[in-house]
């Protein structure tokens, strides 16, 4: 714990706090990246208190529980909160009045107006400056428009404080850029942007990164820190709506999507190569919301803004697409969605994570229920669904008329497909959204085969 009021400190004293075991981070919002945060930051030596509004989930982080799944989390969890390293509490005076460092990560959704909802910062913010002390040091990770670090936190902070920026406490924006599935190994290795206020809260901010054995890219201030994550996600977006447009491609001309890509993808430019990114269902609660925090912006700003609309439309009508591959896989077989069974493998928006937030999949499941089909629903990772359940992918195709592969688990990847065609109601569709079934053996073994960007013309029947 730190003294009384001192100021902002060296990096040597962060270093110093951190191998005597005195280092201590507040983090507020214990959502997916807060939580994953604060274990990684408690495994690594820094004694973490963790901040919710919502009770359940503190109860929960108490009792050592996820409230997702994440690979390695819950049992990092476990161990931090035996060991006493990391504390959850809905106490936001006595995060801020334990600790050096405060975290904030709490969820930037898209508001109605379809900019960015910022009231869970403006709270965040509020109750950490009735207690803010001096010396002490204050990083944003959550995903903002750029000018959130300085136009609405510093200001917030300030005029609940009393103190200012860079003179009495530091600041800085430092974008959370992990990936749902992979967060531990992501959070261990990827490189911290940080954008400070000025230089004190640069160099102690770089300290405090540094103790986690990460390394920091220092854009000089915080607007450049939350374009580069807006642009991070923007390129993402846009590379899968390329492969999406692609792939539309492709079903025209009889090819498949993933020769065409990964040789377009050979070509060299600049310092890197052509990188066209697989094309998919697009979710979660990142992609479908950030670009448009650009667009947004840059509405206001008279900046032409249409290639980020256009990317969005397209990759968040992917599910309408996929279900015309089985409306017309379904007509092949001399049937219709109406009244056909539909066995659904996965509803979390991407593989190895339970997060179904603006997850395609379970878009699809409604309209399917919507119009008439029986669908039934299996996912490793989450147990509820707007439709009837199954245990296990061999009990949810039985009887099917149709098989969506919907999330790319790696258990689907190790599905037995020769077991599913014994089970299955012949003539049986499968449409492979996630490209993670081998379309000549779903051929060979008879299924009436329609796989996105990767039309059965462009396989071998034998
Ligand atoms: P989340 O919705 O899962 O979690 C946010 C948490 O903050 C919730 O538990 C909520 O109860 C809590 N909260 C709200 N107001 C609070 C307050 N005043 N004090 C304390 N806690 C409060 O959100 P998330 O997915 O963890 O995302 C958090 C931020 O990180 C967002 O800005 C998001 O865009 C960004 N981000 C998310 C990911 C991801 O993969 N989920 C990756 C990178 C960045």
């Amino acid at each position: 714990m730190c003294g009384v009021s001192m100021p902002i400190p060296t990096p040597d004293e962060i270093d110093r706090w951190h191998k005597s075991g005195k280092l201590v981070a507040s983090v507020f919002g214990l959502g997916y990246v807060g939580l994953c945060l604060s274990a990684f930051m408690a495994q690594r030596g820094i004694r973490v208190v963790g901040v919710d509004v919502s009770e359940e989930v503190v109860e929960k982080v108490r009792r050592g529980e996820t409230p997702f799944f994440e690979p390695g989390l819950e049992e990092a969890l476990k161990t931090c909160i035996a060991s006493k390293m990391l504390e959850a509490t809905t106490d936001s005076a006595y995060a801020v009045e334990s600790s050096n460092v405060i975290v904030i990560t709490v969820g930037t959704p898209l508001g109605v107006d379809g900019s960015a909802e910022l009231r869970y910062l403006r709270s965040a913010a509020e109750a950490i400056s009735s207690r803010l002390r001096a010396g002490q040091v204050v990083v944003l990770k959550s995903t903002v428009p750029p000018g959130t670090t300085e136009e609405l936190l510093k200001p917030a902070l300030e005029h609940g404080s009393g103190l200012k920026a860079e003179q009495d406490f530091a600041l800085a924006f430092c974008p959370e850029r992990l990936s749902e599935g992979r967060a531990l190994e992501e959070l261990a290795k990827l490189p911290v942007v940080v954008g400070a206020v000025g230089p004190r809260s640069r160099d102690c901010v770089v300290a405090f990164f540094r103790c986690l054995g990460l390394e920091t890219i220092d854009v000089g201030n915080p607007r450049a820190a939350e374009l580069v994550k807006l642009a991070d996600n923007l390129w993402i977006d846009v590379s899968i709506a390329l492969g999406n447009l692609i792939a539309l491609f492709c079903e025209t001309y009889g090819a498949d999507v993933r020769k065409v890509i990964s040789a377009a993808n050979t070509l060299s430019r600049g310092y890197s190569s052509v990188n066209i990114l697989n094309p998919g269902l697009v979710g979660g609660s990142c992609l479908p919301k950030d670009p448009l925090f650009l667009a947004a912006v840059g509405e206001k700003l008279g900046i032409d803004t249409s290639l980020i609309v256009s990317a969005r439309n397209l990759n968040s009508s992917m599910y309408l697409h996929v279900l015309d591959l089985l409306r017309d896989g379904l007509l092949e077989a001399g049937k219709e969605v109406r009244k056909s069974r539909v066995a659904v493998l996965g509803l979390a928006f991407k593989g190895e994570t339970s997060d179904t937030r603006e997850s395609q999949s379970l878009k699809l499941i409604e309209r399917l229920v919507g119009e008439g089909a029986r669908v039934v629903a299996f996912d490793p990772y989450v147990k509820e669904a707007p439709a009837e359940t199954a245990s296990s992918v061999y009990e949810a195709v039985e009887g099917a008329d149709a098989v969506v592969v919907a999330t790319e688990h790696r258990a689907f990847q190790e599905v037995d497909w020769k077991r599913v065609w014994s089970l299955v109601k012949k003539p049986c569709v499968l449409v492979d959204a996630r490209g993670i079934v081998d379309p000549n053996h779903a051929i060979e073994l008879g299924f009436i085969w329609r796989g996105l960007g990767r039309p059965p013309q462009a396989f071998q029947r034998s």
